[in-house]
């Protein structure tokens, strides 16, 4: 607004500004202050906070002011908080100057006492931690990650795994599908959870062949939308789509194009689609993007038969949508074990589309349920390692023997018509059934029954 002068203007223009630590504790204020004031402007009768991530942890310091020891005990059952990720870079840290730069004496008092590492950093991830009568991680992996990380907290730490809303990510085509199914599977629109029956469709020849149409259905789309490229449908077609973000190891399936070109022979074509977003600060990241476009650039025409490569831009939910029902292999490279959860295989498992995918995330609570292939480095429980040793000339190779088996599996399905009996038509299934549990219904109930009904008695929850 026009009474704003130009400094504080800037709060609002550009989030996870890390260059500047004054916005930085600027917009966590907004956040957190802001947050706590608008709600009450607002009229509601809020009785407990839930904290996703530190970013927002001042709304504990607002609420706490002018009440004594005892009465912040009180307040501290109100607070609960969820950490989002094991990355250094998600979690914030002050100097004790800058907080008192911009903190009245009695606030900086509060987060010092509670917010202080024994470097002398204010940490909010700290912070949040101390202040909040709950903490949960967001997958078991991730919960156990968060232990080995912060050891004193440990019998504290609770989990709640993520999940996807099924009715955004569930294509028309499966979902009518499902509803033809209604005498086996009930009423999938009031309940997700029931998706988990298509186990006992498994030798159902019928059903076997409308999950494959579905799928065509889908991949049909998808390759039309994207003419220009001439994709096919009867490829075997690859997608790596999120976050450039280094852990998640971006170039992978890059890493050996000769390797790529020499499976294709031997098996059958390769389409790979590749999709993300960096971070417009994030130089790691549009090295990351430059590095990908120079390998396809240099890909020539060739083989262009045999290995198609396209990178598509403005990766967003409606692309995400199309990709995550459209390919048939969906590819969840992370480093171990820096993926907190993850979510996108969510998206495409609900969808038939099977996975590639390291054991990380929520892929560790899916590990024997036969949704495709798990390959590549291990994290072993007791060692985190550094985000940026990333194992990718071992896990390249183990990706490509992977993938291979994946094609040739594919390639006994569907070689100009569908072989029924297929072990491919088994694993489409049992996504589908695995999706049943990663879902935001089952979620939601976890959270009330696991950490809000615990945190304060009245049941209004703010999240922020
Ligand atoms: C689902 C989704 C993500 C998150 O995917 P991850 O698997 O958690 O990396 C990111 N961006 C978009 C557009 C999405 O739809």
């Amino acid at each position: 607004i026009p009474e704003n002068s130009g400094k504080m203007s800037a709060l609002t223009d550009q989030l996870y500004r890390s260059e500047n630590s004054w916005i930085k504790l600027m917009q966590r204020i907004v956040l957190g202050f802001g947050g706590v004031t608008a709600l009450k402007e607002l009229g509601y009768p809020i009785e407990a906070f839930h904290l996703n991530e530190g970013h927002a942890v001042f709304a504990f310091v607002e609420k706490a002011r002018g009440n004594t020891g005892v009465e912040l005990e009180e307040l501290k059952k109100k607070f609960c908080y969820t950490c989002h990720t094991p990355v250094q870079a998600g979690h914030d840290r002050f100097s004790e100057g800058d907080i008192r730069n911009v903190f009245r004496d009695e606030d900086a008092d509060l987060i010092r006492k509670f917010g202080r590492e024994d470097s002398g950093m204010i940490n909010l991830t700290l912070l949040s931690m101390n202040i909040a009568s709950s903490i949960n991680a967001v997958s078991k992996r991730h919960q156990e990650v968060m232990q080995l990380q912060f050891p004193e907290y440990k019998d504290r730490i609770k989990y709640v795994t993520n999940g996807v809303h099924p009715y955004t990510w569930i294509s028309k085509d499966f979902l009518e599908l499902f509803k033809r199914f209604h005498s086996t599977l009930g009423d999938i629109e009031t309940n997700p959870m029931a998706l988990a029956k298509v186990q006992s469709l498994k030798n159902n020849q019928e059903f076997r062949s409308q999950v494959w149409l579905a799928h065509q259905a889908n991949k049909e789309r998808f390759c039309n939308l994207f003419g220009k490229w001439k994709l096919k449908k009867d490829i075997f077609t690859i997608c790596w789509a999120r976050r450039i973000a280094a852990y998640k190891r971006p170039s992978l399936i890059l890493n050996d194009i000769e390797r790529l070109i020499a499976i294709a022979k031997k098996v059958g074509p390769l389409q790979i689609v590749l999709a993300g977003k960096a971070h417009p600060n994030d130089n790691l990241g549009f090295t990351f993007i430059n590095e990908m476009l120079d390998k396809v650039d240099a890909l020539g025409d060739d083989n262009y038969d045999l290995l198609k490569i396209t990178i598509l831009e403005n990766y967003d939910i409606y692309l995400a949508q199309l990709l995550t029902s459209g390919v048939d292999l969906w590819l969840n490279n992370p480093y171990p074990p820096f993926e907190a959860s993850g979510t996108s295989g969510m998206k495409a498992i609900l969808n038939g589309v099977a996975q590639l995918t390291t054991l990380d995330g929520w892929v560790v609570e899916a590990e024997d349920k036969g949704i495709g292939r798990i390959f590549g480095h291990r994290y072993n429980n007791d060692k985190i390692g550094s985000e940026f040793d990333r194992y990718m000339k071992d896990d390249a190779e183990a990706l490509y023997n992977s993938l291979e088996e994946m094609a040739a599996l594919y390639y006994t399905t569907f070689h100009n018509k569908i072989n029924l009996s297929s072990g491919w038509i088994d694993i489409m299934i049992n996504c589908i059934a695995t999706g049943a549990h990663f879902n935001t219904y089952r979620m939601l109930d976890e959270y009330k029954h696991l950490i809000w009904d615990a945190c304060g008695k009245e049941k209004k929850i703010a999240k922020v």
